[in-house]
């Protein structure tokens, strides 16, 4: 089973219905906050999702280090620094190289706030293709559920030069795809093929080009190319936000595609097996 809650279907610009990225993604029972962007906290604990709070957040990816993705992530250590949440278990961080760095300049000008109080902090950094097991809590074998970083086209001059989107795989083989923020490319195509579930940016309008996001028709001809089972549209701008985009990106391809708000939650339920004859 994969579960994604989007927390935030915007960009950098929010609207009402469109705040700066941040999803909580279950797969096989396993939830993770994936790019924690302003206001990721407080969308997360009113979503219901996790009533405990941040003592439910154990493991944070990063698909890439701008402040619409990351925004968050100095809420969470702060809250973390104080006395009153519970949890003792590790907080596992995941990005792109460069998290590492970030994490330090944070800490030069935070210093022991960002400190949790009761939690190690384990920073990993991601390069396109590891593996992040999922089921942390299997001593041993942690079971088949993963999330694979894929390199995307993201060109940013700061803090990384890897730009990473996310593939999650639960234990029946369902597939969600999250694109980050990317232009159109090889691997992102690659990545989608035939996926049950694509996440994929659609920043802008057609009428714009901006290099390393894409619009309308661009989401249309990745997924002409890829051909994924069910397309979710998020990262929107307020341009975009405001059009009706699924049927712009259904001029160039004919599967479903959905425009997601805030708070939507799409879901991959394994099909039932069926017994041998
Ligand atoms: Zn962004």
């Amino acid at each position: 089973m994969i579960r994604i809650r989007i927390l935030g279907a915007g960009g950098a610009v929010p609207t009402p219905t469109h705040t700066p990225a941040a999803y909580w993604v279950t797969v096989d029972g396993i939830s993770l906050l994936m790019d924690p962007g302003p206001g990721a906290l407080v969308r997360l604990v009113r979503s219901g999702d996790a009533p405990g709070g941040v003592d439910e957040i154990h493991t944070v990816l990063f698909s890439h280090l701008h402040p619409d993705h990351t925004g968050d992530l100095v809420a969470l250590l702060f809250a973390l620094h104080s006395p009153l949440p519970e949890c003792e278990a590790p907080l596992r961080l995941f990005g792109p190289p460069g998290l590492s760095s970030l994490l330090g300049r944070l800490g030069d000008l935070y210093g022991s706030w960002l400190v949790p109080r009761k939690r190690a902090l384990e920073v990993t950094e991601v390069r396109p293709g590891d593996r992040v097991p999922l089921n942390i809590r299997a001593a041993g074998d942690h079971g088949p559920a993963h999330a694979e970083a894929f390199a995307v086209d993201h060109p940013q001059d700061r803090l990384s030069e890897v730009q990473l989107g996310w593939r999650f795989v639960d234990g029946a083989g369902q597939v969600a795809v999250y694109s980050g923020d990317t232009g159109d490319c090889p691997t992102l195509r690659h990545a989608a093929a035939g996926c049950d579930l694509l996440v994929i940016e659609c920043s802008t309008t057609d009428d714009w080009d901006v290099p390393g996001h894409l619009n309308p028709a661009q989401v249309g001809a990745v997924c002409a190319a890829a051909r994924p089972r069910r397309v979710v549209l998020t990262h929107q701008y307020p341009n975009a936000a405001a059009l009706d985009l699924p049927p712009l990106v259904g001029r160039h391809f004919t599967g479903p595609v959905e425009q997601a708000r805030d708070g939507d939650v799409y879901l991959l339920s394994a099909p039932p097996r069926k017994e041998p004859a």
